[in-house]
């Protein structure tokens, strides 16, 4: 039988945990061919709950889950994995600034991060979620001595199979039709969905549409705000659907689905300088993958003034995001 790949969870018995481990365990992620090995890590007040997860995992008698494993502490949750999933963090409570948010989340990945440094096997990739999530994988692979910083990625794939979903809606075409649809910038409402490169059926979703104050003053909005619609809508935040991107990136990344030739996926990842993206910053891109553990900013995207502009605006945000946690960065 192929060796297991080890998965860690952090809040793993949180709402988003919950809806995706049992996606992990039944193969979505890593593909059907490849047995798992699921570490879930949780505060120590947690661990009860977590329990409850993992007999419900044993309960679906998944072929694919090879073992189980429980932990509070980073380095022994983390110890020898191949994925780890920064799921876990501590919610902006009543009246709380962004900049609180950020340093007490922040303190979070520093540990996190030393002990995936410690801890996690050689070819660790690992995918941030919880928020603030682009400068909390800043700050972990910051913390990561000798583990190389492109292994630090953070989650925009919901912003871009939002965006996608609302275009086939709009376009009256199933969602696989929506193509080449890139998130840049932070996983905040700054964030940009870039409508001018998107494809509907191979062509440009702007001429198939052929509306663009639509996708100015609507699309845009629909995108940027649709995780508080569901929060009105639910009462809770969005869990299924966050699952369910975190699957995707992984899968696109490391699980075997490698991105279709000129087509492309947008994930968080460091900035080489791309775009004129200051380098480090954890930003969205067009990436395309070859499924197999590499993916490669997409070059040569010829940027109008208006998306210029709009990219800028939620980069200058990661900027100052990096400047407010800046003593945390090593
Ligand atoms: P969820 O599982 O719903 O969310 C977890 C994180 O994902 C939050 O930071 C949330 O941000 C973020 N997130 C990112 N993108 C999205 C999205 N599109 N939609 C929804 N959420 C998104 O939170 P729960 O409170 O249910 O669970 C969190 C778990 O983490 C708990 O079990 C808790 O015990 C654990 N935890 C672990 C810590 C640690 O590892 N040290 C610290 C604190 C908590 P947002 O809040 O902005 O929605």
């Amino acid at each position: 039988m192929t060796t297991p790949v080890r998965v860690a969870v952090t809040g793993a018995a949180g709402q988003i945990g919950y809806a995706l481990l049992t996606r992990i365990a039944a193969g979505a992620m890593l593909g059907p061919d490849t047995p798992v090995i699921i570490q879930m890590v949780e505060i120590p007040q947690a661990l009860g709950a977590c329990e409850g997860v993992a007999m419900e995992l044993q309960d679906c008698a998944f072929p694919l889950l090879a073992g189980i494993e429980m932990a509070s502490d980073p380095n022994e949750g983390f110890k020898d994995a191949n994925v780890i999933l920064l799921v876990g963090a501590k919610p902006r409570g009543p009246g709380m600034e962004r900049g609180d948010l950020l340093k007490d989340n922040g303190k979070i990945f520093i540990g996190q991060g030393a002990a995936i440094a410690k801890s996690a096997a050689s070819d660790v990739k690992i995918a941030v979620v919880g928020n603030p999530a682009n400068t909390n994988a800043l700050i972990a692979g910051a913390n990561a001595d000798g583990v190389p910083n492109d292994r630090f990625t953070a989650m925009v794939r919901l912003d871009e199979n939002r965006a996608k979903s609302q275009l086939a809606a709009k376009a009256g075409v199933g969602v696989a039709e929506v193509t080449n649809l890139a998130v840049w910038g932070n996983h905040s409402p700054t964030m940009f969905p870039d409508f001018e490169h998107a494809k509907i059926g191979g062509k440009p979703a702007l001429d198939v549409i052929g509306d663009r104050s639509w996708f100015e003053d609507e699309f845009l909005g629909k995108v940027q705000q649709r995780g508080k619609a569901i929060i009105d809508a639910r009462g809770a935040s969005s869990a299924t659907s966050a699952a369910n991107a975190l699957i995707d990136h992984v899968h696109n990344w490391a699980g075997g689905g490698a991105t279709a030739e000129g087509d492309w996926v947008s994930m968080a990842v460091p900035s080489d300088g791309s775009y004129g993206i200051p380098e480090g910053l954890i930003s969205g891109f067009p990436v395309s993958t070859d499924g197999a553990g590499t993916y490669s900013i997409v070059q040569g995207l010829d940027l109008s003034d208006y998306a210029r502009a709009k990219i800028a605006t939620s980069v200058d945000e990661l900027s100052s995001e990096r400047e407010t946690v800046k003593e945390m960065l090593g």
